[in-house]
């Protein structure tokens, strides 16, 4: 059988539900599209929150789960148990740079700073040429439009590029953000 195009799949996402019920629906569905694809989850290791869902959903759908952990956020973050593969390293940039070396593909769900950092780290390696995997923003119930807002005022004001704004992609729901993978027409 041939592989899935972006068979390793970065999802970066909040430690917390947020307050509607459709950010976690959002997080199961993407674990379980990750899984039935037979693509592999590469995310932060936790059991809490929306992170603890989306692994879940991936295991539960019969996928590899990579959880990337630093030690000082064992306790907090509560390592999620029955991981493919778990790794710990010594710090966030370690995590940050093996979760980034470990994926074909990013996206991002709801979440809160942690994510935020998270994404902006791999759109500045991006637009500083130094990966073209794509990242893709799920939008559920509109909760990144601020965002999205912002970085067009970025770009308005002339401090980026609109090429360099467009390496974001925006999908409305995770069925959309996996076909955008599917045709790949960036995207690549
Ligand atoms: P959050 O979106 O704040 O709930 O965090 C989601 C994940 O991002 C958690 O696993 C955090 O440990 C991780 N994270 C990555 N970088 C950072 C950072 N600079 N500050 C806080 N959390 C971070």
């Amino acid at each position: 059988m041939t592989p899935p195009t972006f068979s390793s799949i970065c999802v970066y996402c909040g430690s917390r539900f947020g307050n509607d019920p459709a950010f976690k629906h959002a997080a199961e569905t993407v674990g379980s599209l990750i899984g039935h694809s037979r693509r592999r989850l590469v995310y932060g290791a936790g059991s809490i929150g929306l992170m603890g869902v989306v692994a879940q959903s991936t295991m539960a759908a019969g996928g590899e789960v990579i959880g990337v952990i630093p030690n000082h956020l064992d306790d907090i973050e509560i390592t999620q148990g029955g991981l493919s593969e778990l790794h710990i390293t010594e710090d966030m940039h370690q995590r940050k740079r093996m979760m980034y070396e470990q994926s074909d593909a990013f996206m991002l769900l709801a979440g809160g700073l942690g994510s935020l950092d998270e994404t902006f780290e791999m759109l500045t390696w991006a637009q500083l040429g130094l990966h073209t995997k794509p990242i893709i923003v799920i939008n559920t119930l509109g909760y990144w439009d601020k965002l999205l807002d912002l970085i067009r005022h970025v770009t308005d004001t002339g401090f980026a590029s609109p090429e360099n704004a467009n390496l974001l992609k925006v999908a409305d729901t995770p069925e959309e953000a996996f076909m955008m993978l599917e045709t790949d027409t960036r995207i690549s």
